[in-house]
């Protein structure tokens, strides 16, 4: 099968995790894997995705970590010139609604959209309807309607990643921005950790992003890269502990509620990227060089 960025193929074989094997590209080094037949991604995020202690995929509690996504949050959009009147901010994939209240706290008018309904009911619950139900591939908005967009650790679920930033791109206004963060495949503690790289967790990450296979995606869409940098992100102590155990065991173990599970600490292993990108003018400028290297 050939690259879902760059179109060059076939993968070369990388490595094996969970009896699945992971290809890289050998232009772009995009790494991926090809689901089994009636496989398909949206049926990962039921409710349990958000809340199950007992399930090998997904977050035993993701209401527990509030307090870590929201400080994430707000440092990431601290980094951003802060918002004009009415100035309005769309998070994709926004699960319960903490990226879209942190942008509300700073001044935006924000609206989020979350694919997985469990979810999007407990954030329309918290942010009065500003989140919807929709996947991010046919949004409810019309074009350059918004001055930023937000992909917080989307990229990496989404199926057809053309298709999503070609929507993204629709609704943000020339000069507008995307800030995105993924795990970044190329990056040295990737490299280091071989298969027991903690963000190569399947079936729910479809694909694994360099750096370079960013840029592609990204300036296909008319989007100019910025800015591409490792920042710190925050976490509960217990879900750091049950990401190591998952990680070295195979499995979570038990739920993380003892003394000091909720203490939010900074970690960075460099092995997250937040790129920042503008939509420019006219985005035939930057898709040629693009669509060439795609063969399109
Ligand atoms: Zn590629």
């Amino acid at each position: 099968m050939s690259c879902a960025v760059c179109g060059a193929g076939p993968g070369r074989p990388k490595l094996r995790k969970d009896g699945v094997e992971i290809l890289a590209c050998p232009s772009c080094g995009l790494e991926y894997w090809l689901p089994p037949e009636g496989f398909r991604a949206e049926d990962t995020y039921d409710a349990a995705y958000f809340d199950d202690a007992g399930a090998s995929h997904g977050y035993s509690d993701y209401a527990g970590m509030e307090h870590a996504f929201r400080t994430s949050f707000a440092r990431r959009l601290a980094r951003l010139p802060p918002p004009g009147a009415g100035e309005r901010l769309l998070d994709v994939g926004a699960a319960y609604g903490y990226a879209v209240l942190e942008a509300e706290r700073r001044g935006w008018q924000a609206f989020g959209l979350e694919l997985a309904s469990a979810a999007a009911r407990e954030a329309a619950r918290q942010s009065s309807g500003r989140v919807v139900a929709a996947s991010g591939l046919a949004t409810p908005f019309a074009s350059a309607s918004f001055d930023v967009v937000t992909l917080w650790d989307v990229l990496e679920h989404l199926p057809e990643p053309h298709a999503a930033i070609a929507e993204i791109a629709r609704v943000l206004r020339p000069g507008g921005r995307l800030l995105l963060s993924t795990g970044d495949v190329g990056s040295l503690a990737a490299r280091v950790s071989g298969r027991r790289w903690h963000l190569y967790t399947l079936p729910e990450h479809l694909f694994f992003y360099t750096r370079r296979s960013l840029d592609l995606l990204l300036e296909a869409h008319g989007l100019r890269v910025e800015a591409a940098r490792a920042y710190a992100s925050y976490y509960t102590l217990g879900y750091l502990v049950e990401r190591l155990r998952k990680s070295l065991l195979g499995h979570a173990g038990a739920r993380g509620d003892w003394p000091g599970s909720k203490l939010c600490l900074p970690v960075n292993l460099f092995d997250i990227v937040t790129v920042t990108a503008r939509r420019v003018e006219d985005p035939k400028v930057l898709a040629g060089g693009v669509a060439r290297a795609a063969g399109a």
